[in-house]
């Protein structure tokens, strides 16, 4: 029979752009759920962050947060920032996406070896940014 098992994961950013690395809690979250086979869900319920899965790897995170930068035209005249100096962290968060799936099989969570799971903060420094765990499966 299908079951649903959902944590949230607390975290608090302390750079404008950072990388976060939630690897470790989700797979800890996958193992407290108990299912054997299904998906799970990483989603972060913010309009100015997202969720990507890559390498930890410092020189290449610091070149994801060079391309996230160019990419979202962070000092460009937007619109947005006239009531709110962040249009380049939605433009981020709307097109890189706010969640990734990922296989569970025979209770662990299924990625590469080079894929590590990261909130990608574009925002920050906040303190309430939050990390949806959701595994459905049996
Ligand atoms: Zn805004």
């Amino acid at each position: 029979m299908c079951r649903i098992y959902h944590e949230v994961i607390n975290i608090s950013t302390s750079k404008r752009f950072e990388l976060i690395d939630v690897t470790y809690k989700v797979e800890e979250v996958v193992k407290r759920s108990g299912i054997r086979n299904g998906i799970c869900i990483v989603f972060a319920p913010h309009a100015t962050a997202a969720i990507i899965a890559n390498e930890h790897e410092p020189g290449l995170m610091d070149d994801l947060i060079t391309f996230i930068k160019e990419f979202t035209q962070v000092s460009r005249d937007w619109k947005h920032n006239i009531i709110d100096d962040n249009a380049h962290a939605h433009i981020g968060s709307a097109l890189i996406s706010t969640h990734r799936l990922f296989p569970v099989i025979n209770g662990k969570l299924v990625r590469g070896t080079w894929q590590n799971i990261f909130l990608v903060e574009m925002d920050g420094p906040r303190p309430g940014r939050t990390v949806y765990v959701v595994i459905m499966g049996e």
